[in-house]
C-alpha cells in the first residue's frame, strides 16, 4: 500500500463512483457508511471507507474487474501510482 492520504479532497477527486467495477448494488450498500464519514468531516480518522481504495484498502464488495478508472484520476497522477483495480487488492494489481 502506498501513502495515499486519507483525506476529504483526495476522497473527491476519487473515481471510483464512476468505474464499471462499482457495482450499482455496491454503491447502495456503501452509502450510509461513506455519508457517516463524510459528514464526520475527518476521513483520515476512518478505518474503511468504500472509495478512495488506494488510500483505504480493497472493498468489502466490489469483487469482479469490470474496468478500472484509476488512470484518469488526479489521485493516481499526485502519487505517481501505477497499478489498478486497488478495490480488489491491498496493493492494486
Ligand atoms: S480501484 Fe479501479 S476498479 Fe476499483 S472501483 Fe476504483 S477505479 Fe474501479
Ligand atoms: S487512484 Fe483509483 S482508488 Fe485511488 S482515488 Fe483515484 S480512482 Fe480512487
Amino acid at each position: 500500500m502506498g501513502n495515499v492520504e486519507k483525506s476529504k479532497e483526495n476522497l473527491s477527486k476519487c473515481m471510483c463512483m464512476k468505474c464499471p467495477s462499482y457495482t450499482f448494488a455496491c454503491k447502495v450498500k456503501s452509502m450510509p457508511g461513506n455519508m457517516v464519514h463524510m459528514m464526520k468531516g475527518d476521513v483520515s480518522e476512518a478505518e474503511h471507507m468504500e472509495g478512495l481504495f488506494c488510500a483505504f484498502g480493497k472493498s468489502k464488495c466490489i469483487t469482479d474487474k469490470k474496468g478500472c478508472v484509476c488512470g484518469e484520476c488526479e489521485v493516481y497522477i499526485e502519487n505517481n501510482l501505477s497499478d489498478q483495480y486497488y478495490c480488489l487488492d491491498q496493493n492494486g494489481k
